[in-house]
């Protein structure tokens, strides 16, 4: 039995990890798509490194495009198998990949002619062919899926929906326990559940986003962003422009608001979520308050939905969202995505960037590489759809805003686990900085055996 690696191997995009039997089963973990890696993006996007004709299965962890982002793309080339996920992750998947494909064609069509030509991966037809292939499975459940494969899937409280897979493989005579951690949330998330425990694993392929960063408390989130909305918007008269990922990210700041309004403190101003798919995303989560943890519990005992309050409205027509760069009225816009990659958001950040009364906020992680991280990184002036422009507006950043675990709460999901049976943990899914960081982390905690496996690696398990 081997693992490759096709993505998620020393960056944080484009997760995908082939698990293959000896007799040559191969179970796919993940499909994401890779996102804000520069030049090389498109290249990593184009070329998936193996051939989905030889797929069997697949597992999703969750719903994130850098984790079922291609999944278009890999039955347009011909897999056929089941893909099992939760019924969240199932519906989140679907309007995430149909905005997907259509962000790609209303960006194929902005750049066409332009240096920088942007190419669609898939089509809305290739994403409605792929929703055929999925299968939901419940939580603490255990699938068969051949005679030598099963498995499980755990809570793993970084999205509503998301889980750790664990697979049990039968080969040799002998039971191999992988366990794929997916994104791990944050115990003590503002929203979710915490991560769930595990069944002791051989093998742990562990992501590493945050493996050397503690995030800050939670509470001043909401300090943070009423100071922002105050400052910008009431004493500057400026727009607040925050990028954020329409799954997760979107909500826990209309949490955060709504809890501002629950206590008097929420600046009077119009906010707008422009992003047809936060709002689907938004009722996708409004759908299952059976993920929700008992702090959002305790919410609804005072106020039915702890995602709306006074002055929200969500922004549907291109026109609409077009009308908002022609109002000089401060305002808060969030828009995806996250990064400031896509999306309608790069249209707003271009839009006031050049104007000091502004604020472009960041709440969420970006590849250093992404407009979001140059952003981040304080750069005076950055490309926007090829043209060059003056960061004149303010940057700030609420770093403690992560739907990802830091080190100790990656650590704290370890801690279910005897590290002397882990035969190896592979980190995924981080920079390769913080993964050697980590590593020495781990190692400090009795995981002597870890790998940081790079992009396409073959590595043979015993
Ligand atoms: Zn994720």
């Amino acid at each position: 039995m081997h693992i490759t690696f096709h993505g998620g191997a020393r960056n944080v995009t484009g997760s995908k990890h082939i698990v293959q039997l000896n007799d040559g089963t191969s179970i796919l973990l993940d499909c994401g798509m890779f996102q804000g890696l520069g030049e090389k993006t498109d290249d990593y996007n184009d070329h998936l490194g193996f051939n989905p004709l030889k797929v069997n299965y697949m597992i999703l962890s969750h719903a994130h495009i850098d984790h079922c982002g291609l999944i278009p793309k890999l039955v347009a080339e011909g897999f056929k198998g089941t893909i099992y996920c939760t019924a969240p992750t199932m519906e989140l998947a679907q309007i995430l990949l149909l905005d997907s494909a259509k962000i790609q064609q209303q960006d194929a069509d902005y750049t066409k002619g332009k240096q920088n030509h942007e190419e669609a991966l898939y089509t809305e037809e290739d994403v409605i062919e792929a929703m055929h292939l999925f299968k939901i499975v419940e939580y603490n459940e255990e699938y068969e899926i051949t005679p030598r494969i099963k498995f499980m899937l755990t809570d793993a409280g970084h999205v509503i929906g998301s889980a750790a897979i664990h697979l049990t493989i039968f080969e040799d005579a002998k039971t191999t326990q992988i366990t794929f951690s997916g994104d791990v949330g944050r115990y003590g998330d503002l929203i979710l559940r915490s991560p769930q425990k595990f069944t002791q694993a051989d093998y742990i392929l562990l992501e590493s986003t945050y493996g050397d960063s503690l995030h800050k408390d939670l509470e001043p989130i909401e300090d943070a962003l009423q100071q922002i909305i105050h400052e910008t918007c009431i004493i500057r008269g400026g727009k607040v422009i925050i990028p954020a990922f329409s799954v997760g990210r979107t909500q826990e700041i209309l949490f955060a608001l709504n809890n501002l309004e629950l206590k008097n403190r929420l600046p009077d101003v119009p906010y707008y979520v422009d992003s047809p798919l936060s709002e689907k995303a938004t009722q996708v989560i409004k759908d299952h308050p059976e993920e929700y943890n008992s702090r959002v519990n305790k919410i609804m005992e005072v106020d039915d939905d702890p995602f709306a309050f006074k002055g929200l409205k969500f922004i549907q027509s291109t026109e609409e969202s077009i009308a908002l760069n022609d109002d000089p009225r401060p305002c808060v816009i969030i828009s995806s995505s996250g990064m400031a990659e896509a999306g309608r958001v790069r249209h707003h950040i271009r839009n006031n960037i050049s104007n000091t009364k502004n604020t472009i906020l960041m709440v969420g992680y970006c590849e250093p590489t992404s407009l979001g991280g140059r952003l981040i990184r304080g750069d005076n002036e950055v490309y926007i759809f090829g043209d060059k422009y003056q960061v004149q507006a303010q940057v700030c950043a609420i770093k403690s805003m992560s739907a990802h675990g830091d080190y100790e709460d990656l650590l704290r999901f370890l801690s279910c686990q005897d590290p002397a049976q882990v035969k190896k943990v592979f980190l995924v899914h981080g920079e390769y900085d913080t993964q050697q960081n980590f590593a020495e982390r781990l190692a400090e905690n009795g995981f002597a055996n870890v790998e940081i496996p790079y992009q396409h690696q073959k590595i043979e398990l015993e």
